[in-house]
């Protein structure tokens, strides 16, 4: 498993850094999480392939993490006619084929899709499932006419409804998720947290791994090679050899390991909604645009601080903290080659001489959260999950 970084600015993408996209590799295929401009250029420069792109997060409608997608899902497109005419000259466009690509956000984002692909006459050769959330009570939005007709009416929308969950410990007594998908040996789920728009983080839950296979007890004991019936062993099957010696799954293969958790949060001035489920998580990813000399003010914009993502990592007991969607007014660490004044005052897209690098954001957050490693993701960081223990 591993999260490529692929987009980590706010607001606007410049020469270095993009606009906010994070990729998610398990098992071969890539989900994404927010498309903003640009992030087809980020994608092209990272080893990630476009055809492994199977489900596609959007977090919240903001352009910076939006603006990419009509481009991203046309390019995919065109890599598919190209393919399917490399192997049998022909386009299929089958209303019974699986989707080849699933979205997943918040309501409006259909019309979105849907509005840009037809007017720019850009049609898709794959077919795709457009998930949309509908609000909760805890959001405070209330549908327009137009919204409940569309969602209600259409036989054709797909929608997904949040379901209540009773936890005494919390404040309001439960919060509300959003179950989206259970594919790809894992569950994914969403949870309201607080910006300017309705916008969701995500939580990843792996499936349960088997336990480990102890093939040297197996040659210690029995003095066995290893062979076919290795696998049953490990799929949890008694085996009887011809010699007539039974081997007991549980005598070589070890308890079950938990599977690990990743929670990708979009922007927010308060996430505490996604503690319950993010207990324990292996990975959180929290947006830090602005140091903590100006919490007021990212408050008022409905971001955070490095401070404030600590918070949240430490209540819900993290076990690693990985900070991005940096205000370009941060410059990053490792920015290659020099800017000159000019180039540099575009790039932090600041009327300021300040040179601040995102290394004063880091500081604030490792002091707030000094227990567990806590990293800057900037673009193209990539962070490895190794497997549990
Ligand atoms: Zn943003
Ligand atoms: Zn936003």
């Amino acid at each position: 498993m591993e999260l490529v970084f692929l987009g980590t600015g706010s607001n606007n993408p410049t020469p270095h850094r993009g606009a906010s996209s994070l990729a998610l590799r398990q098992n071969g295929l890539v989900y994404l999480f927010d498309c903003g401009e640009g992030t087809q250029i980020q994608l092209m420069k990272s080893n990630l392939k476009f055809g492994r792109i199977t489900k596609i997060f959007i977090t919240h409608l903001h352009g910076d993490h939006l603006f990419g997608l009509s481009g991203l899902l046309c390019s995919l497109s065109s890599g598919m006619t190209k393919n399917q005419h490399e192997n049998d000259g022909t386009e299929t466009e089958s209303q019974d084929v699986a989707p080849s690509v699933i979205l997943y956000g918040p309501l409006g984002l259909r019309k979105y899709v849907e509005t840009t692909l037809s007017l720019s006459s850009s049609k898709l050769v794959f077919k795709y499932d457009i998930y949309e959330l509908i609000p909760n009570p805890d959001d405070g939005i209330i549908l327009s006419q137009d919204d409940t007709d569309v969602l209600f009416k259409d036989s054709q929308t797909k929608t997904v409804s949040a379901e209540f969950i009773s936890d005494p410990s919390h404040e309001k007594g439960g919060y509300y998720q959003y179950h989206l998908s259970t594919d790809d040996n894992c569950n994914v789920y969403a949870v309201s947290i607080k910006h300017r728009l309705p916008t969701y983080g995500f939580i990843i839950i792996e499936n349960n791994l088997p336990g480990k296979f102890d093939i040297q007890k197996l040659q210690k004991e029995h003095g066995l090679k290893p062979g076919p019936f290795c696998s049953k062993l490990k799929a949890g099957e008694q085996v009887t050899l011809e010699s007539g010696l039974v081997l007991k799954p549980e005598e070589f293969v070890g308890p079950s390991r938990t599977g690990r958790k990743i929670v990708i949060l979009g922007d927010c001035s308060n996430a505490m909604n996604i503690i319950p489920l993010a207990m324990n998580c292996d990975i959180l990813v929290h947006e830090a645009t602005h140091d903590d000399t100006l919490k007021e003010k990212a408050i008022e914009f409905g971001h955070s601080t490095p401070s404030m993502a600590a918070d949240v990592a430490e209540k819900c007991n993290a076990k690693c903290l990985l900070l991005n969607h940096f205000s370009q007014r941060y410059r990053p660490v490792k920015q290659e080659g020099k800017l000159d004044s000019t180039n540099a005052k575009k790039a932090k897209n600041e009327d300021t001489e300040d040179d601040i690098t995102t290394d004063l954001l880091l500081s604030q957050a490792k002091q707030c959260y000094p227990s567990r490693p806590v990293f800057i993701a900037e673009d193209f960081f990539t962070y490895t999950l190794q497997l549990p223990k």
